[in-house]
Parts: C-alpha cells; sequence; structure tokens
C-alpha cells in the first residue's frame, strides 16, 4: 500500500502510526495512513484488520517514572509521542 521512499512503518509495527497521512478529516478527529491504518485524534488505532487499539490512558506526569537517561540525550524521535510524529510527517 506505501509507496513512499524509504518505506512508511509497517500498520503492525510498534511506530505504526508514525506513516504518512493519505487522508485526513480533521473536522470528523481521523487520518487514514499509507499503511492501512486510521488514527483517531484521540489516540486512538483502527489497525487494516479492523482490530481496534484503544487510545493510551494519560498518565499524569507527577506519576511517570523518571526517564533511565535525561531526555537531552535521547534523539528527538524517541523523545516525541507516536501520534505527534504521524502528525508532524503529514505537515
Ligand atoms: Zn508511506
Amino acid at each position: 500500500m506505501c509507496k513512499h521512499q524509504p518505506p512508511c512503518p509497517d500498520a503492525l509495527a510498534s511506530d505504526g502510526t508514525a506513516a504518512r497521512v493519505m487522508v485526513a478529516h480533521p473536522e470528523q478527529g481521523w487520518s487514514l495512513l499509507c499503511n492501512g491504518v486510521v488514527l483517531f485524534d484521540d489516540a486512538g488505532v483502527l489497525l487494516p484488520s479492523g482490530q481496534e487499539v484503544g487510545p493510551r490512558p494519560v498518565v499524569p506526569a507527577s506519576r511517570r517514572p523518571a526517564l533511565p537517561v535525561p531526555p537531552s540525550v535521547l534523539p528527538p524521535c524517541v523523545a516525541a509521542p507516536t501520534a505527534v510524529r504521524a502528525l508532524a510527517t503529514a505537515a
């Protein structure tokens, strides 16, 4: 389905929502990615197989475990949430 070079992540890959947006309907709150994933505004995902992956629960910053290394050491793509990367790719 994806014809990008380099190819976008597969729908079942851990970074599957980082694929490029092919069709966006922000007024309806969803986007179709080139790997067949439907990404919803609440970070929910519908895989090409029809399987739903619900939005990840929001954990307050005060309850998040400390990172093992300072964020300044991590590359930007590791520090950014997957959904944000997908949106950045579409821009
Ligand atoms: Zn692609």
